[in-house]
């Protein structure tokens, strides 16, 4: 079912693995900037009365405005189903653990008696959170967008998801009820590329936002990508990736359904199994066909596994294995080998990596503590995935005296010289009646 590429025998070069010969969707970004540009463009220009006409383009639905009322959100908390009430609040429970500790605090260092510089982390003020909703409805989203916002000390966040037309153009009430549990109050009833745009530019039902998070389809990963400057935005993170480096003893029917798991998410979605093993391969490939023939979204998971974005990548032992995993730098990389403790130390690339086959990424989607909001397409080999750290900015904080300043001034003089700048010198000599030269 999914096509192979053999790698055995090709050697590694000083350079690595070369990423072209590795599959990835040909997601089209570019072309995608150029269909959500008006988009945005619009919004600016028309607000509310532009996100109303593509809710019923994009979303087959009217709605009168984006923001949910409040009784909407006290409704479906009420209404919502108890044992997903639970599981909503141990995965809050757990992302905050995991969260609550990645918090800094303010560092001083003394650089030389009476000069200091601090490092201070201010939360940005306010957010705009993205929690998907289209082909499927992400209530976990919210929990991993709301968490480290919120333990950064994010004083004022919007969250804004897909219009559903079999909920009166309201988000899908599940998603309401996650915020409801959160205690956020402002929540938009906005999908794709038009709710970046709100979060942008501001609306007269959104006050416009400083950072833009969260994960979503093309459109959204596009609209982010072009509207990066107005707004910080955190990685870009899109249809989702998983690879897994296995040996012969990982049991083929678990990859199977591991890799099915994360294709159900999208078409777009890229499955890639990663081994030196081909009876281990030809196991998967048939434990797939039972599977995928079984699963609800057969058509979804079939064209998502055998997309050019899917397949058996053949290795010739666990080395080259993590060369070819290092240069695709997964969003999601699970270690299904021998030792998957020691193997998975070595790994330099991936969003979040998932040892032996006690952590699947499922456990990672929901559950697991850590955050599911990760880099994709290739991302994970210079960005995080979505953390407390994302929320903050650090502002170094500089405090010298005079002594301090007069001990230096010689060695600022000579570089503000050298880079041609000598009023930057003479910032300095003016504080202490030194002679300005007659250049400056
Ligand atoms: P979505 O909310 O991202 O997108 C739905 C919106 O897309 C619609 O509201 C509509 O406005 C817009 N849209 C649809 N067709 C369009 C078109 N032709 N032109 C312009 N806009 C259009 O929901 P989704 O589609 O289900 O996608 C969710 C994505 O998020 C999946 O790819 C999933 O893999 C990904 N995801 C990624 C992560 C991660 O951390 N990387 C986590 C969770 C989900």
């Amino acid at each position: 079912m999914l096509k192979r590429i053999d790698l055995r025998g090709s050697g590694r070069d000083g350079a690595g693995i070369d990423r072209e010969l590795l599959p990835r969707a040909e997601l089209d970004v570019e072309a995608a900037l150029e269909k959500v540009r008006p988009i945005c463009e619009d919004v600016r220009h028309r607000g509310t009365a532009a996100l109303i006409e593509y809710a019923e383009r994009f979303d087959g639905v009217r709605i009168e405005r984006t923001r949910v009322p409040a009784e909407a959100l006290q409704r479906s908390l009420a209404e919502l189903d108890p044992a997903v009430r639970a599981a909503l609040e141990e995965s809050i429970r757990r992302a905050r653990l995991v969260h609550r500790e990645q918090r800094r605090t303010d560092h001083t260092v003394t650089v030389v008696p009476g000069g200091t510089v601090t490092e201070r982390w201010v939360p940005v003020e306010r957010v705009g959170l993205y929690v998907p909703g289209g082909n499927a409805v992400y209530p976990s989203s919210v929990v991993m967008n709301v968490v480290p916002a919120q333990e950064a000390g994010v004083e004022s966040l919007a969250v804004a998801s897909p219009p559903q037309k079999e909920h009166d153009g309201l988000p899908h009430p599940v998603i309401l009820a996650a915020c409801a549990l959160l205690g956020v109050t402002e929540v938009h009833a906005a999908g794709g590329a038009q709710a970046v745009a709100m979060f942008a530019h501001g609306t007269d039902e959104c006050r416009p936002v400083q950072l833009v998070t969260g994960p979503g389809n093309i459109w959204v990963a596009a609209a982010k990508r072009l509207l990066k400057g107005v707004i910080g935005i955190d990685a870009e993170a899109g249809p989702t990736e998983i690879a897994v480096l296995a040996d012969d003893t990982a049991d083929p029917a678990h990859v199977a359904a591991d890799l099915i798991s994360q294709a159900e998410h999208d078409v777009l979605a890229a499955s890639v199994l990663v081994t030196p093993s081909t009876a281990l391969a030809d196991a998967v490939d048939a434990a797939l066909i039972e599977q995928v023939a079984a699963t609800k979204h057969e058509s979804r998971v079939t064209e998502a596994l055998t997309g050019r974005q899917s397949g058996v990548v053949l290795v010739d032992d666990l080395d080259h294995g993590l060369a070819v995993v290092d240069a695709y730098a997964a969003e999601h990389l699970e270690i299904q080998t021998a030792d998957a403790t020691a193997v998975a130390a070595r790994v330099r690339n991936a969003g979040a990596i998932f040892v032996g086959p006690w952590a699947p990424v499922s456990l990672g989607d929901y559950c697991a503590g850590s955050n599911h909001v990760l880099p994709t397409g290739g991302c994970a080999c210079h960005s995080s995935g979505l953390s407390v750290q994302s929320f903050l900015r650090g502002i170094h904080v500089v405090d010298y005296s005079r002594d301090a300043l007069a001990e230096v001034t010689h060695h600022v003089v000579a570089l503000a010289e050298a880079e041609d700048l000598p009023a930057h010198g003479a910032a300095l000599k003016a504080r202490f009646d030194w002679k300005v030269p007659s250049s400056t």
